[in-house]
């Protein structure tokens, strides 16, 4: 049976073609599969469940909530990673869709074979200011402090913040936002795996290298930006594929 695999959807209601590619995604070939992993950057931004419930922040996501749990309903198993933009992703999306949330990282097995998932961003390990950034928004206090904030003043600071990440990403060079080798080489040692799967980096592809004599492999999920991504694993192989 098959799994799919995506990530870096980046949904918000400025790109409204990269909803509609993912709700006929979800009525179409999302059906056809057992389970669907959503390895992150689901959304462009997320500042809390609670959005949810909001009147007018609330209602662009209602059509996206109830897709996924018309998916759920159908059979296909739902699971969802955090991304860096929506990484405050918690039980109340998660009870209104059906998804189950996982761990970054996240090792399953697929015919026998162990595949370790990440949203990616961990990997890009010469982006140093980004990984000094990453744990402080990581870290359960901060978080709890962002999140008594009122609602407004949180969706307005992560206005800004998308802007000033915009003006950030545009003067790092190619290399610092690409993973590090080394590091890749190194997490999946730890997890015991030679294969792995990924997104965050916007460079879909299939990378192939030698590790002490075993073939590892690093398929990387392409971004939602001007058409739809997904990586599908069916009778034992991997393959990307875009639509639009
Ligand atoms: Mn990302």
């Amino acid at each position: 049976m098959m799994v799919l695999f995506i990530s870096d959807l980046h949904l918000c209601s400025e790109h409204p073609l990269s909803t509609r590619l993912f709700l006929e995604f979800l009525a179409g070939q999302g059906r056809q599969a057992r389970a669907l992993y959503i390895l992150g950057d689901l959304f462009e931004s997320w500042v809390g469940d609670d959005v949810l419930s909001d009147p007018q922040a609330g209602a662009p996501y209602a059509a996206i909530t109830a897709a996924i749990q018309g998916l759920s309903d159908h059979g296909t198993a739902v699971f969802l990673m955090h991304g860096n933009r929506d990484f405050l992703l918690a039980t109340t999306f998660c009870r209104a869709t059906g998804a189950t949330l996982l761990t970054d990282p996240t090792v399953i097995t697929l015919d026998s074979q162990r595949v370790l998932l990440t949203h990616g961003d961990l990997l890009c390990s010469d982006d140093v200011a980004y990984q000094r950034l990453r744990v402080q928004m990581r870290d359960p206090q901060w978080q709890r402090d962002f999140l008594t904030l009122p609602l407004a003043q949180r969706l307005e600071i992560a206005r800004q913040y998308r802007a000033e990440s915009v003006a950030h990403t545009s003067a790092k060079s190619e290399a610092i936002m690409d993973v590090n080798q080394a590091t890749v080489v190194q997490f999946m040692h730890d997890h015991a795996a030679s294969m792995l799967v990924h997104g965050h980096t916007h460079r879909p592809g299939t990378h192939t290298f030698q590790h002490r004599g075993v073939l590892h492999q690093r398929l990387v999920l392409g971004a939602w930006y001007e058409q739809g991504s997904v990586l599908v694993y069916n009778d034992g192989n991997f393959q990307l594929e875009t639509f639009s």
